[in-house]
């Protein structure tokens, strides 16, 4: 079994950490430094939650990918910092294995030419958790026969992207196969702005932000005299971590940009 050498970047951050007990727990893969904002020159073993762990760490990322032999980098940082460190990476000939959320198409687009160029694997994940790539994928089913849907995205409170790019990722998805619709009311009028939430091709997505939430949502179709809601909930970071580990080894096996676990997963 081939050894997978990581970066993670972001590891003192919420998934960050959760990602760097992931590597270290698992057989075949192998932290070799992190990138931060902070801490430069200093071990990771320094800092508190990280005891035993001696990697470097860099602010530098140019010093850090030409340093540092690493096959893959985990992001999860922010949408500026993450599309950066993705560019960044496959330019110095590292997997990217994307969590962080937030880009915009046109940065997908320059990523997705990019990593073709290079003949390297990219995975971009706006959801590492399977049931909510099944919540996505059996509403993708659903909408096939319902062409009304509402989709409501809850996280907690320290997000700094709205809507969720699960969100974003289920309405396209959705977008695909159902038959298009504008829908509510054709004279429906908000008296507060914002009540119907954003909308994308007819559709409408709500986006709840509340300390206590991880991340959960909840797709309600519906159609005369009923309703059908899928749901998934995630309760901690762990719940997000298998996922992360099967995109960092099929990231190694590719050489296009893969956005979306539903395009790993059978
Ligand atoms: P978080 O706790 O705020 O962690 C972000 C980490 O990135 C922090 O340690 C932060 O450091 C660090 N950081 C910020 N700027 C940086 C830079 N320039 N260079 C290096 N590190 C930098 O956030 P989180 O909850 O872990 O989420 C991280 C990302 O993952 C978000 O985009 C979130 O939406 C996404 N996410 C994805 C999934 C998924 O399944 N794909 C699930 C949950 C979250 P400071 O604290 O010092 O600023």
């Amino acid at each position: 079994m081939e050894t997978i050498k990581v970066i993670i970047a972001g590891a003192r951050g919420r998934m960050g950490k959760e990602a760097v007990y992931m590597v270290q727990k698992a057989e075949n893969l192998q932290l070799a430094a992190v990138l931060d904002h902070k801490y430069n020159g200093q071990m990771l073993s320094e800092l508190e939650g990280f005891a035993g762990i001696d990697v470097p760490i860099f602010t530098n990322i140019n010093e850090c990918f030409s340093e540092v032999e690493a096959d893959v980098l985990i992001d999860l940082t922010t949408p500026e910092t993450g599309y950066i460190h993705t560019k960044t990476a496959l330019e110095h000939n590292i997997r990217p294995v994307v969590g962080t959320t937030g880009f915009t198409e046109e940065q997908l687009k320059e990523l997705k030419e990019l990593a073709e160029e290079k003949r390297l694997g990219c995975i971009i994940a706006p959801n590492f958790a399977v049931g909510a790539v099944l919540m996505m994928k059996f509403s993708e089913m659903a909408a096939k026969y319902f062409q009304d849907v509402e989709i409501i995205e809850l996280h907690h409170d320290k997000k700094l992207d709205a809507p969720s790019g699960t969100a974003v990722k289920t309405a396209q998805m959705i977008a695909g196969v159902r038959e298009a619709k504008q829908q509510g009311h054709p004279e429906e009028k908000e008296t507060m702005k914002g009540a119907r939430g954003a909308e994308m091709e007819g559709m409408h997505i709500h986006s709840v932000r509340l300390p206590g939430l991880i991340a959960h949502q909840q797709v309600m179709f519906g159609a005369d005299g009923q309703t059908l809601t899928i749901r998934h909930d995630s309760y901690n970071r762990a719940s997000f971590m298998s996922g992360v580990k099967v995109c960092v080894e099929t990231v190694m096996k590719v050489e296009t940009l893969i956005y979306g676990m539903e395009n790993i997963l059978d």
